[in-house]
């Protein structure tokens, strides 16, 4: 069994020549509230990855769980590489993955999640990929007949809208479970933004990038930690953060408003002229004050969604704070 070399070299290291054919590999995995199914699938992964490479470690990024999987993780590692880095509260996958990220010091960076959902063994392929030379290697699921249909549907309609204003490409069933060469993860270190949208980084970093498919299997134990309201709150930071399309829109719908109104009163002038005064059009009124109280209400809100986040990016604040360091080096990774 392999520990971590002290004197192997560090991520911040570009430099560092690539495709060795057993290369230190470091796992990111986060976990939120995950007690149920951590321990089986430390074992699996570690299992997995002492069969393909001499040197690997394990960061499990616990975010902020409320039941016991920290100690699970900490009970998992004897005798194991496998590190515990533990946030102060549940800060959310996105954050989970940039502190891990923030920690890695392999040559290769895999990201996979603790629920059994994305198969271990694909990790040879992403291996293979990345001895072929490519820098970023991303599973791409087959299908989604796992998520239930109104998630379905939802991410559907999300990535058609995103792919229309966004100025990169952004897969849309490619997710965070993928390996990063460490330039790579170099790359995603310095990117300084409050509001992480990872699906879109990993592709405006660029780099050389290929998919890996891969059939997306059911969680073998507790439940999906995100619902309607998170994946809504994940839509709007990757729409707000990779697109104008929601700004621009409203330019459509003011100038395409402000025609027909125009028409509409040319139409009212003519009729008037040729037929006299009508009686007056209460219900045109409040229909047509309604309709642009709602747009210009809408179009507020989505000025606000701006707003806000540079407000959140003015602020500062870092994406999460570690309160648990278990199994590091005494001194932390450079930042
Ligand atoms: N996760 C996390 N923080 C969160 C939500 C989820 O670290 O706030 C982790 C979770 O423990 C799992 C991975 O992210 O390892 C994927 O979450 P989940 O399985 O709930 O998502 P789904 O598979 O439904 O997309
Ligand atoms: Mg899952």
């Amino acid at each position: 069994m392999t520990t971590l070399q002290q004197n192997a070299p560090r991520l911040t290291d570009p430099e560092i020549s690539k495709k060795t054919s057993q290369p230190w590999i470091t796992c990111i995995v986060p976990a939120f509230n995950e007690a149920d199914g951590i321990t089986a699938f430390i074992n699996a992964l570690c299992h997995y990855l002492s069969g393909i490479t001499g040197k690997y470690d394990v960061i499990v990024v616990d975010d902020g769980s409320d039941d016991e999987t920290g100690l699970k993780v900490i009970a998992a590692s004897g005798g194991l590489p496998v590190r515990l880095l533990g946030l102060s509260r549940n800060f959310g996958k996105e954050s989970a993955i940039s502190a891990g990220l923030d920690q890695a010091e392999g040559e290769v960076v895999i990201v996979i999640d603790s629920d059994f959902q994305q198969p271990i063994a694909t990790i040879g392929d992403f291996i293979n990929r990345w001895q072929q030379g490519y820098d970023m290697v991303y599973g791409l699921r087959n299908d989604r007949k796992t998520d239930p249909p109104l998630r379905r549907f939802l991410s559907r309609t999300f990535y058609q809208i995103l792919s229309r204003g966004a100025s990169i490409d952004i897969p849309p069933d490619a997710g965070d479970f993928r390996l990063m060469d460490r330039r790579v993860v170099h790359a995603m270190r310095q990117l300084p933004e409050s509001d992480k949208f990872m699906k879109g980084l990993y592709n405006w970093v660029g780099f050389r990038k290929i998919a890996v498919p891969f059939d997306y299997a059911d969680r073998q134990t507790g439940s999906s930690k995100f619902n309607l309201s998170r994946l809504f709150e994940l839509a709007m930071t990757g729409l707000t953060s990779f697109s104008s399309f929601p700004l621009r829109i409203w330019l459509g719908v003011g100038l395409a408003i402000s025609s027909v109104s125009l028409i509409y009163a040319f139409w009212i002038i003519g009729v008037t002229l040729l037929r006299g005064p009508g009686v007056p059009g209460w219900a045109t009124l409040v229909v047509a004050i309604l309709f642009l109280g709602g747009m210009q209400l809408m179009s507020i809100g989505i000025l606000g969604e701006y707003i806000g986040r540079i407000f959140n990016q003015v602020k500062g604040r870092p994406n999460y704070v570690v309160a648990e360091r278990h199994g590091f080096p005494a001194d932390p990774a450079p930042k």
